[in-house]
């Protein structure tokens, strides 16, 4: 389909080129006023002005051009298409001209538009706040305008507010004048030539830091008032990735400022608008002496995530939404390169492989998609905000990378980023742009990895290498996986030197190095290794020479092996066991998810060979490590202590470690690292009182962190009567952002998972009304754990065939045939642990 076939569309008879927006809103009310001026150009001469207008109340259109003023006679909506269509007695000469529109709307409560937010200030009273999120196409809820990312213009905006409150938006303030009747004007300079989805704009009681000046752009974190103690890391992140990304592509940051702001209601993790980023609290506001590790690291990874959008996305942007998965995967990918410059001993690549594997999860399932298919409506994106668009997406960006050597590929992104300053672009002039710096095929080899679902097994057996497509099961029906790859191999030799790249297409390729081999060296490759008994033979007793990113492969590779009934329980612990004593969160990570969810499928009178099995392999790692820090251990230890602490004290069913884990709780004595594993093993063990501590110590949390880690750790709570709180407290009592993901969570417990799933379902029109649209596929994600009750899942299967989610419906086909795939891993795993 063409732009001008496309029926979402607007047509480019009349372009704009500058908004100046005049707002007044009402936080009582929830209402707002407003005003538009917009410069632009009439192609041609027409009688009708159409834009993308929804929800709001508009005045008439007048049009002000060579002189004379029209004004339009009346207006036509269209709510299938969002648009308004100005009609006019006249023609509209052709030339330059000024459109002015009069309008009001509501502050709604969907989190999407222009909203209201509250929170409860330190002391105790209740707050309201105004902000947007227009991505993808919301700004259209907030004021008329040209709602898509090809029309690019520039925005003044101008805010009249009570003038006790701050206002923030875009770009830097110009004028902030008292109006003297309790209100006052804020007035910002025009923003650069950009997308109306990246145009935002806040108001409420805010604080804000100094602004730290990095190299000329004044950085400030901006979050409701009370939380000032909690903006150290996100500054120093902001600082570090300004520079790092001013210097990767070679161009300075296109805003006036930068400012970063935290919100209290928040559907998305953060939004990338140009100098104005909004974000969760969590994913920007931390206590670094009371967070764990991996709350830093999320923090890090969100910043730097959107600072890269800064670049590529706001300077130069998707011509249509269909391109939007671009722009995510190459954020994610740069998200990561910064992080791995800012913290080198954090081992984020590696940490990244786990993010990869969930990727690799979905992707392995018949109900997978290609990362980019055709958009037609705004609305088909939603399906495009998952796993495949951020990290297959980012995952097959490093593969690239890799192939093509860093400083080729960053020259490219230079070149892209140079040649489409200010504009608009379709994928493949990334790839073109690659192609001219790198003279590789770079097209023909991504096209197989963007627009075929699924990835490769690449086997090496007989001193060759060759692929097949991987898939976790047998299809029943239409698949989506792809047939075969171009496939940038890496291989090593475990005796030394170099490591030989092959690009791997449909026949065989001679590996020549020294055996041992080993396959994807250094880790950077989206698809399963497996070698053949000669090579596994050879393999085995060197894992301890493998790097850390290729051993946290090998595990990964093992569990969907396992997962797929393609290798058995024995030869997975053998692999596990290779493992040895390295700090190495990431595979020892997988080994717990792996040995949770074999837990999960053994009826308890069959559990005790996999207890022994657990113990046999993570209590070496206990005993080495014990439950408190010793002096100069690795950043990373503390990590795998909480990994090895919450296997044994839950599937491993240690009571030394269970009854240590409540005094500490009941102390209320838990570092950041452990606090997540303690919770897990206290909630387990469903102590009368405690789910009521836990709601307690939600509602009273000192910081975003620790709100969010009782929160979540509520999913442990085996108890029917506490889960079933839960559950209902998603309806009227948690923020409506974590309302999805908590039911999610809560639906995954092995043992009450099933009863949330019914009451959850039993309301659904109320959660599909009330939660944010972009989260609702997590209501489903507790089903890939109903493994096993074959009947069960038909009533489940059943259930959201006949309920689809809109555009989010392959993620809950996705979530179906993973509860599939799941059911006859147990069946394997009954069988073999008797
Ligand atoms: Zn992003």
């Amino acid at each position: 389909m063409t732009p001008e076939s496309n029926p979402y569309r607007l047509d480019r008879r009349v372009v704009p080129s500058a908004y100046r927006l005049f707002l007044t809103p009402n936080l009582d009310t929830a209402t707002f006023e407003g005003r538009v001026e917009i410069d632009v150009e009439i192609v041609e001469p027409l009688r009708e002005l159409k834009l993308n207008a929804i929800e709001l109340t508009l005045g008439a259109a007048t049009v002000t051009v060579a002189g004379t003023g029209h004004r339009s006679h009346d207006i036509v909506l269209d709510e299938a298409y969002e648009t308004a269509t100005f009609l006019f007695d006249t023609d509209l000469p052709r030339g330059n001209a000024v459109v002015e529109i009069a309008f009001d709307g509501i502050l709604n409560d969907q989190l999407r538009g222009f909203y209201r937010s509250t929170f409860t200030d330190p002391s105790g009273v209740k707050q309201t706040i105004a902000t947007t999120q227009f991505e993808n196409t919301d700004a259209r809820r907030c004021f008329p305008c040209w709602d898509e990312p090809a029309f690019k213009a520039t925005y003044q905006v101008n805010l009249t507010v009570p003038s006790q409150l701050a206002a923030y938006s875009n770009a830097a303030l110009i004028s902030d004048t008292d109006l003297g009747n309790g209100q006052r004007t804020v007035s910002f300079a025009p923003t650069m030539k950009m997308s109306t989805y990246l145009v935002a704009f806040v108001v409420g009681p805010f604080e804000e830091t100094a602004a730290l000046d990095v190299d000329g752009v004044p950085l400030r974190i901006v979050y409701p008032v009370g939380n000032g103690h909690l903006t150290e890391l996100a500054l120093e992140c902001g600082a570090f990735a300004l520079r790092f990304f001013s210097n990767y592509f070679d161009i300075p940051y296109p805003g006036d400022k930068l400012d970063m702001v935290a919100i209290p209601d928040f559907a998305q993790g953060a939004m990338e608008n140009l100098g104005c980023i909004t974000y969760r609290m969590p994913d920007l506001l931390i206590d670094p002496s009371k967070a764990s590790l991996g709350e830093m690291k999320r923090v890090a990874k969100v910043v730097m995530h959107e600072i890269a959008h800064m670049w590529f996305g706001d300077l130069v942007t998707m011509e249509w939404w269909q391109g939007i998965w671009l722009n995510e995967a190459f954020a994610t990918f740069m998200e990561v390169l910064c992080q791995d410059a800012f913290r080198p001993q954090w081992e984020v690549w590696v940490t990244f492989s786990a993010e990869r594997d969930l990727a690799l999860e979905i992707d392995g399932l018949h109900a997978t998609r290609p990362v980019e298919y055709t958009v037609v409506s705004p609305d088909d994106t939603r399906g495009m905000f998952d796993r495949l668009t951020y990290e297959k997406g980012a995952a097959v960006l490093r593969m690239m990378e890799q192939y093509l050597g860093a400083d080729v590929y960053r020259d490219g992104i230079r070149h892209y980023l140079r040649k489409h300053s200010y504009a608009n672009t379709i994928t493949t002039d990334l790839w073109d742009a690659l192609e001219e710096v790198s003279r590789e095929p770079v097209r023909d080899v991504m096209n197989t990895w963007i627009l075929q679902g699924g990835y490769p097994m690449v086997t090496l057996e007989n001193g060759a290498i060759s692929q097949l497509p991987f898939a976790y099961g047998p299809t029943t029906g239409d698949s989506a996986i792809g047939t075969s790859w171009k496939i940038p191999v890496m291989t090593r030799s475990l005796k030394g030197g170099v490591s030989t790249t092959h690009l791997l297409g449909d026949s065989p390729v001679p590996v020549t190095n020294d055996p041992p081999v080993v396959l994807n060296a250094r880790g950077p490759g989206y698809y399963r290794s497996r070698y053949g008994v000669a090579e596994t033979a050879a393999l085995a007793d060197h894992m301890d020479e493998l790097d850390a990113l290729e051993r946290a492969t090998v595990v990964s590779d093992g569990w969907a092996f396992l997962f797929s009934s393609q290798i058995s329980a024995d030869q997975f612990f053998t692999v596990a066991r290779g493992l040895g004593v390295q700090d190495e969160p990431t595979p020892w990570g997988t080994l717990a998810i792996a040995v949770n969810f074999i837990d999960r499928a053994l009826p308890r009178e069959q559990s005790a060979g996999l207890v022994a099995v657990v113990r046999d392999i993570f209590e070496p790692q206990f005993d080495r490590l014990g439950w408190d820090p010793s002096p100069g251990e690795g950043e990373l230890t503390p990590q795998m202590r909480s990994i090895v602490l919450g296997t044994l004290g839950t599937t491993g069913n240690n009571a030394d470690i269970k009854a240590e884990a409540v005094r500490r709780f009941e102390a209320n004595d838990m570092p950041g690292d452990l606090a997540n594993s303690i919770l897990r093993i206290v909630a387990a063990q469903d102590r009368p009182g405690d789910y009521e501590t836990f709601i307690d110590r939600y509602t009273n949390a000192p910081s975003p962190q620790e709100e969010q880690r009782y929160q979540r750790a509520l999913m442990g709570f085996s108890e029917e009567r506490v889960a079933l709180d839960a559950a209902d407290r998603c309806f009227n009592f948690f923020r409506s952002q974590d309302a999805s993901i908590l039911i999610g969570l809560l639906s995954s417990n092995a043992t009450t998972g099933p009863a949330v799933w019914k009451v959850a379902t039993a309301r659904w029109d109320q959660a599909i009304t009330t939660f944010p649209t972009n989260t609702l596929s997590y209501l489903t994600h507790g089903v890939r754990t109903f493994i096993n009750d074959p009947a069960f899942a038909d009533v489940v299967e059943t259930f959201h065939r006949d309920h689809p989610l809109g555009g989010e419906q392959k993620a809950v086909q996705q979530n179906l045939e993973r509860m599939r795939v799941g059911l006859t891993f147990a069946a394997a795993m009954r069988a073999q642990l008797q």
